[in-house]
């Protein structure tokens, strides 16, 4: 009787000691020299199909690593197109680049295992994961920790720059184009536009420059939600609220901030943190107006749809929380990936 009982319970505790050993991937926070092990923990688990590579450093000398995923890493092979994800541009806003510490862990993990579905990802797909364009603002954040109300502190870079408020500003220049010219994409950098940028944004722009990135996610927090451009309202606020601002494609883009939305376990169902957003995604401009964000200037710039989700309500959520964030975003995060070689412009 009592072996009866006992035995099944110790293999399925030993079962899920091995996992976790297996997959190296307990969920916890990682600071910047755990990151950088993770990632390379990945990397030499699958070699094959992984490279880490850097786009730059940070204001205190950090390094911007990415992992990139593809069947001939560092290699672009025509027709197949890239993809990135960037997570923690506000260093206090950090579930993003857990989730992507997850994600690649998940990707390596499951290429090996044989998963199909992963496999045709990685053999169609040079996938580029930026877990952290950050990392200053994240120690500063990580030292408060998930208790402290973080709201601001540790969201700018070591030099209290917003990332997000510190890209060209490429709005303008459409709105204006819109009424003489037409042109919509592919526009030109303002004259000295090096000296205008912190460091993580000149390393992220030149990163665009030299990879045809065609699809790409920024992840954040404080809500939850899908935001697709533009961020930027056309006319000055009315009566305090900002109004619409579609682009040329904005049916793409709200398929793509759907898929999003309703692969993701809650996001589509509309209702969080205290705020509605119909099927768990919003214009940006609709929700509030910014300038010089970076989703307006991947697709002004460079033709690089890109997408900002809004992941948590907590932007420092405690570990115990990630489990469920890990399995709410799992799918969703796949399945935008796939996006990737469904859309043409
Ligand atoms: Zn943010």
């Amino acid at each position: 009787m009592q072996q009866g009982w006992t035995f099944p319970w110790v293999s399925a505790l030993l079962l899920g000691v091995m996992g976790l050993l297996v997959s190296g991937s307990e969920f916890q926070h990682h600071r910047y020299e755990d990151l950088v092990r993770a990632l390379f923990a990945v990397q030499s688990e699958c070699p094959y199909i992984t490279r880490i590579y850097s786009i730059g450093r940070s204001v205190e000398g950090r390094h911007l690593y990415v992992l990139e995923f593809s069947d001939n890493p560092g290699i672009h092979e025509a027709m197949e197109p890239e993809f990135k994800y960037v997570g923690n541009m506000h260093g206090n806003e950090v579930l993003g680049r857990e989730l992507l510490i997850k994600l690649s862990q998940f990707l390596c993990e499951e290429y090996r295992a044989g998963n199909q579905r992963i496999m045709r990802l990685i053999h169609d797909t040079r996938i580029h994961i930026l877990p952290s364009m950050n990392p200053d603002g994240y120690e500063v954040a990580a030292k408060q920790g998930p208790e402290s109300n973080g709201y601001l502190v540790g969201r700018g870079n070591a030099r209290q720059f917003d990332l997000n408020r510190n890209f060209p500003d490429l709005n303008a220049l459409v709105y204006y184009y819109e009424k003489t010219n037409g042109r919509n994409h592919h526009l030109p950098l303002p004259d000295n536009w090096e000296q205008q940028v912190e460091p993580e944004t000149l390393a992220v722009i030149k990163w665009m420059q030299n990879y045809n990135f065609i699809l790409s996610a920024n992840l954040h927090g404080g809500a939850v939600v899908a935001n697709y451009p533009f961020d930027k309202s056309r006319d000055p606020r009315i009566r305090g609220r900002t109004t619409y601002a579609a682009t040329a494609d904005d049916k793409l883009f709200r398929k793509l901030a759907r898929t999003y939305s309703y692969a993701h376990s809650w996001m589509h169902k509309g209702w969080n943190c205290g705020d509605f957003f119909d099927e768990g995604i919003t214009n940006g401009a609709s929700w509030y107006s910014l300038s010089k964000g970076m989703q307006d200037f991947n697709y002004l710039y460079s033709n690089c749809f890109e997408i900002t989700l809004e992941l948590s309500c907590d932007k420092f959520p405690s570990a115990a929380a990630l489990p469920r964030e890990w399995m709410g975003n799992r799918e969703a995060l796949v399945s935008y990936l796939e996006q990737v070689s469904k859309h043409t412009r």
